[in-house]
């Protein structure tokens, strides 16, 4: 297979041709044969680090209330393909807060869906596990239910990790809690990334988490108090802190505009991850859902019915690289960047997250209008086409 269209680094025009799932050469100029044409931008492929679900289907068995229609592993490959259908090649199933047993349960699917599914293997860079180590304070907490946070447990941890078959590559803690520091040393051993989130912690605790290796921040700005210490600041912290990489929700409800510039300045582009936070009510036809306690808006963010609440991120990651593009000081390479190159490096994917020989052959390839939303044209994983849906099927049916 070929593409052709224009780098995203630089504008030039430029042919990319695949062999099996590799990137076998990069070349010059434009070709009449390839999938795309002149007015087309080529990508790395956008890399997702936090996908709790889309369009009806669940990496969380029952977290909603909700039966998935289909079976988990049919329906995960249904996820996989509406992600594609907005330029996502690549991402981490989400896994959160739950009973010990529930989440050993849907990290064993994931685990089991990956081991048989050679297009989900591809598109899988590891398991976000986000809780149940997170702080129990309203607030922090976020949608975490409460009766299911723990303190930090390194055999419980390991539980988990061995239910994953070895997927979980991203554990999002708050570092205040008691044996936080020992956890955070263990899952960096172990080639886990430790990501500071859902968290209370005062400034000390945040510089003793990176002392002990956390190396992320998980979406900053969100998971936080309503209001907080103006000086003693988890966020002031966690900002400054060049060590730390900031994963952000940029979908216009997470944060506000004036926030997103303020962080990617602090943090410069080079350490901000966009990710979407997507739950399986996104995507979904408007309208309500649950026997009525969540609602779909119109716009598309998911709320709790008849409140202003959000009940989870809708906006997947064309939305949030433009959206990142247009409210920070960012131009658009440096917000692609900020879903291909920065999340690759999160990872530390050597053959990810850059269009060059020897890649690995996941790419999207988009056409953007200055006033309009991306239009995705075609998303490449492991070297085969992953895009492609139709969810409007699905209203009835939740
Ligand atoms: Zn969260």
């Amino acid at each position: 297979m070929k593409v052709t269209g224009k780098s995203i680094t630089n504008g030039a025009t430029i042919t990319v041709a695949i062999e099996g799932s590799r990137i076998a050469a990069v070349t010059d100029g434009g070709d009449t044969d390839a999938l795309g044409g002149p007015d087309v931008w080529i990508a790395p492929g956008f890399h997702d680090l936090q996908v709790n679900g889309y369009g009806g289907h669940d990496f969380n068995a029952g977290s909603w209330g909700l039966d998935t229609r289909v079976e988990p592993a049919e329906g995960f490959a249904l996820l996989q393909r509406d992600l594609a259908g907005h330029g996502i090649a690549l991402f981490c199933p989400t896994v959160i807060t739950d009973s010990v047993e529930q989440m050993a349960a849907n990290l064993r699917r994931i685990a089991k869906a990956v081991a048989t599914d050679a297009q989900l293997r591809s598109g899988v860079t590891g398991i976000h596990l986000e809780g149940p180590f997170l702080s129990p304070v309203e607030g922090p907490r976020g949608a975490h239910p409460l009766e299911h946070v723990r303190g930090p447990d390194i055999p419980l941890f390991q539980r988990l990790q061995d239910a994953a078959e070895g997927l979980i590559r991203i554990c999002t803690l708050a570092p205040e809690l008691p044996g936080a520091l020992a956890l955070i040393e263990h899952l960096v051993a172990a080639g886990v990334v430790a990501a500071i989130g859902h968290t209370g912690a005062n400034a000390k605790a945040i510089r003793d988490a990176v002392s002990a290796g956390a190396t992320l921040s998980t979406h900053i700005g969100n998971g936080c108090h309503a209001a907080i210490p103006r000086h003693d600041s988890y966020i002031w912290e966690q900002l400054a802190c060049d060590r730390l990489t900031a994963t952000l929700i940029v979908d216009g409800h997470h944060i506000e505009p004036a926030e997103a510039r303020v962080m990617v300045r602090a943090k410069r582009p080079e350490r901000i991850a966009l990710i979407s936070d997507a739950v399986m009510l996104a995507g979904l036809p408007p309208g309500r859902y649950a026997r009525g306690r969540f609602e779909v808006m119109p716009d598309g963010h998911i709320v709790l019915t008849g409140t202003p609440y959000l009940a989870g991120a809708s906006a997947l990651l064309d939305t949030c690289i433009v959206n990142a593009w247009r409210w920070t000081d960012m131009d658009l390479a440096q917000a692609v960047a900020c879903a291909t190159e920065v999340p690759a490096r999160v990872l530390d994917l050597e053959r990810k997250g850059r269009i060059a020989a020897g890649f690995d052959a996941d790419l999207t390839l988009f056409r953007i209008a200055p006033d309009g939303p991306m239009e995705i044209i075609a998303t490449i994983v492991g070297g085969r086409r992953s895009d492609g849906s139709d969810l409007s099927d699905l209203s009835e049916s939740l």
